[in-house]
């Protein structure tokens, strides 16, 4: 098993698109089918997700500035530097 430092599943799946299991702003499960609401600064990538969304795992948020980091102690550390399309 990889150390939670060498872990990218979290990068990985806001990477890809892929579907989240858990919602990142409010840590509830999402059941199949259901449609996910964002608030429109999440949605650009603006706003730091709050939970883990493969695990529902609170994650440690920094703010910054120019943008934020989350890490899940299971999934990875996701910096908003590498969501924002240029
Ligand atoms: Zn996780």
């Amino acid at each position: 098993m990889a150390r939670a430092a060498d872990n990218n599943d979290l990068l990985e799946a806001l990477m890809t698109g892929a579907a989240p299991i858990y919602h990142p702003n409010t840590g509830q499960c999402i059941s199949e089918g259901e449609e996910i609401r964002l608030s429109p600064s999440a949605r650009a990538g603006l706003e730091a997700p709050r939970y883990c969304q493969i695990c529902g795992r609170r994650m440690v948020v920094q703010v910054r500035p120019d943008g934020w980091d989350a890490v899940c102690s299971r999934h990875g550390r996701v910096d908003s530097a590498y969501l924002v399309q240029r």
